[in-house]
């Protein structure tokens, strides 16, 4: 005779498969099992163990599911709670985290605010070859997780073909256990190619197979691939020469899911290096059709552009700053040290602060005066790697966390725009996460008892997106801000594959929410917990980036 547990995610959905007949048991609490019940019900529960009786285990000699250890003696047992990998409710602790996934959290749509998809991939609703095309290149996670397994450049960026790059990736993947790679590479494969397999050299071939096969129908064009997600609105990442073609031929192509530009002029504010710098002026001066001779032209020329990716329904900006600076400077300092930059002779160390300082600052009233939300990605300490950086160049996986010290500047920053009234709605990700509580308290210091959530403490980003970073981006807002106004997740990603991150994010923020419950830190009105995590996971974004 045949005992098995078929599967149970706790003890209010136990499956039983006996006598080859499935039976269900329900059991539903211990205390609503009598002692007669106990001797009659093939399972009962003891002190957090499911137990089966004496009985049934004389009976068992067929053998039992080979998942679950058996102990031969009177009774065996084994721990509630044990779950297969990856199923539906993965992440989610206890009943309440389940209710609050799958009822409130789950079928939301996605709003991606932040994302460096290519606007032109979405545009020519793009079809990859095979799943080292659409998985592997350009993912630097992928990259460093590669080369710390000793594998060579060649398979990595270099020039092996595509499926023993793969090969190598797939070689490496068991090696990534607990390193957030490992849950999204099977939670993509799982979402996007309902592949169940857990990748390995062995399983490497099939894998390819089913999925580059699967990549060649019209379900995984690019365009699919976002939709089929739930995506109601995705913001890229653009440069203000941008002209925004695709972004045009996206629209008028009719595609639903909105694809709006976002702002990010970072290369305006990149006088590090005079002749790039140079270059990227005479760009946009052709670009805007503003003659770029001094320092306002400099202006007028950005906020031509910033017309531009207004009419083409932009709503961010965003700012990637190794650290919050702040240096005093006056109007005619900066007209020379333009004028300087511009003339091909490098700034010192001082001069291109002020700079910073006075552009970043005009930027952002430019942003208030747009009546967009600004963003600023704090912290990264990048290119680290100078041999590799000369052959490879950037963002190839040799970037890492700072440790800048910024409260006094990001105080200093943000008080001259709000003292000129012209502080727009805010976000900033932190990168190193000893800053966490240092960003919460900070951004608290500028909220102005008119826009609900105005001072963003931003998801958690990068290195920091994973689960012990995203409790802890959660607990330090938490602990210091407003939950309940927080705009939630983006996925920040070049990949086609990364939506199931928001589906990440939101079973670990039912999960911290359901915790509370379980503790009676909370009280068990999960109408109201749901309404807040819905808010979280959709509302909040949608009201606070006006995207109504
Ligand atoms: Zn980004």
């Amino acid at each position: 005779m045949w005992i098995g547990i078929k599967y149970f995610k706790n003890v209010e959905h136990i499956k039983l498969l006996t006598m080859g007949k499935f039976i269900s048991e329900v059991i539903k609490r211990k205390r609503f099992i009598s002692r007669r019940q106990l001797a009659k019900e093939t399972l009962t529960l003891v002190g957090g163990l499911i137990v089966i009786p004496e009985v049934f285990m004389k009976k068992k000699e067929a053998g039992i599911n080979q998942d679950i250890p058996i102990e031969r003696n009177k009774t065996f047992a084994f721990q509630i709670g044990k779950k297969t990998f990856l199923n539906d409710d993965f992440l989610l602790e206890s009943k309440t985290a389940e209710i609050l996934f799958h009822e409130h959290a789950e079928a939301l749509p996605i709003i991606d605010y932040h994302c460096h998809l290519p606007p032109n991939e979405i545009s020519s609703n793009k079809q990859f070859q095979n799943l080292t095309q659409i998985w592997l290149a350009g993912d630097h996670y992928k990259m460093r997780a590669m080369r710390a397994n000793g594998v060579e450049e060649k398979y990595i960026t270099g020039n092996a073909d595509d499926y023993s790059k793969f090969l190598k990736w797939a070689e490496t993947v068991p090696y990534t256990l607990r390193n957030p790679l490992f849950h999204w590479t099977h939670l993509e494969l799982k979402r996007y190619f309902g592949i169940d397999t857990i990748l390995n050299s062995t399983t490497a071939k099939e894998v390819y197979e089913i999925a580059s096969s699967l990549l060649q129908t019209e379900k995984f064009r690019t365009q699919n691939l976002i939709k089929d997600k739930n995506v109601e609105i995705v913001c890229t990442t653009d440069d203000p020469i941008d002209k925004l073609q695709y972004h045009q031929e996206i629209i008028s192509q009719g595609y639903p899911v909105k694809v709006l530009p976002a702002w990010r002029p970072d290369k305006a504010l990149a006088v590090e290096n005079p002749e790039n710098f140079n270059k990227y002026v005479d760009n946009l001066s052709e670009v805007s059709d503003v003659n770029i001779s001094g320092y306002q032209d400099l202006i007028d020329a950005l906020t031509r552009r910033q017309d531009f990716f207004k009419s083409m329904g932009c709503k961010l900006s965003d700012h990637g700053l190794e650290s919050f600076l702040f240096e005093e400077y006056s109007d005619l300092e900066i007209n020379r040290i333009f004028s300087k930059i511009r003339s091909h002779r490098k700034l010192s160390f001082q001069e291109m602060q002020k700079f910073k300082t006075a552009l970043l600052l005009q930027l952002c009233e430019m942003n208030f005066q747009f009546g967009w939300t600004q963003q600023f990605h704090v912290g990264a300490l990048r290119n680290n790697n100078t041999r590799m950086f000369k052959s490879l160049g950037p963002d190839k996986g040799f970037d890492s966390m700072g440790d800048f010290e910024f409260a006094k500047s990001m105080a200093k920053f943000l008080d001259r725009l709000e003292q000129k009234q012209k502080l727009t709605k805010t976000i900033v990700y932190n990168l190193n996460p000893r800053d966490n509580d240092l960003i919460v308290t900070m951004l608290g210091n500028f909220n102005d008892g008119v826009i609900p959530g105005k001072m963003q403490y931003g998801s958690a980003w990068w290195f920091l997106d994973q689960k012990d970073g995203i409790e802890k981006q959660l607990n330090a807002l938490s602990n210091h801000g407003l939950l309940g106004r927080f705009i939630g997740m983006l996925t920040d990603s070049r990949s086609f594959l990364s939506y199931p991150r928001h589906e990440y994010f939101r079973r670990i923020l039912c999960n911290l929410i359901a915790n509370d419950v379980e503790k009676g830190e909370l009280p068990t009105d999960l109408k109201w917990l749901g309404k807040i995590i819905e808010d979280i996971c959709y509302y909040n974004a949608k009201s606070y980036l006006n995207f109504q």
